[in-house]
This record gives C-alpha cells, sequence and structure tokens, in this order.
C-alpha cells in the first residue's frame, strides 16, 4: 500500500501557498511554473489531504494578518511624513521670522 503524502509548500514565483499531492515536481495552480519540491520549503506535511487544507487556511489567514499589519505601518508612515510636512512649515516660518529681524537689524 502507498501511502500518499500532502505538502503544503509556498511557489517561489507567486508566493501562493498551495497544498500538492504530488512527490517531485510541484505546477503551481496560480502561475503554472513547476517547482522541484524537494527545492521548496515546506509549510506541512500529511498524509490526510484535509490535515494540509487546514494548515493551508491557517497560513492564509496568517498571511493576511501580516498583510493587515504592514498596512497598518503605512499608515503611520504616512502619519510621519505629514508631520515632518509640518515641521518643515515651521522651519519656513522660522526663516521668515528670521528674515524680519535682519531687516529690523538693518
Ligand atoms: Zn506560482
Amino acid at each position: 500500500m502507498i501511502v500518499k503524502i500532502f505538502r503544503v509548500v509556498k511557489c517561489p514565483s507567486c508566493f501562493l501557498f498551495q497544498v500538492t499531492g504530488a512527490s517531485k515536481s510541484l505546477k503551481c495552480l496560480r502561475c503554472n511554473k513547476t517547482k522541484v519540491i524537494s527545492s521548496l520549503k515546506i509549510f506541512y506535511k500529511s498524509g490526510l489531504a484535509k490535515e494540509c487544507q487546514l494548515a493551508l487556511s491557517e497560513l492564509k489567514k496568517k498571511e493576511f494578518e501580516n498583510k493587515e499589519e504592514n498596512h497598518d505601518d503605512f499608515f503611520s508612515y504616512n502619519t510621519k511624513s505629514s508631520n515632518s510636512k509640518n515641521n518643515i512649515d515651521k522651519n519656513v516660518d522660522l526663516a521668515s521670522q528670521d528674515d524680519i529681524d535682519d531687516l529690523f537689524n538693518l
């Protein structure tokens, strides 16, 4: 009896998580590129396809959460850049204040 092993892998070309029942080569579901499975990182391995599907959905969920975090970073970056824009505006105000002082000194 041959035990079929299912693996959760990530396509190195398009980063799609997928379950494969193949043992030697993976044909990516999204980009159709063929990869040698031994060269891929195996995220989960089981004789039960259902377990692999579960692991796959967990990985996809984590990936989604990570994207959400990156999204927050993007927002905080925007806040920082708008703050620095305010600083520049203040600097401009200070510079014009100096100009006025210079005029008084003259
Ligand atoms: Zn792919």
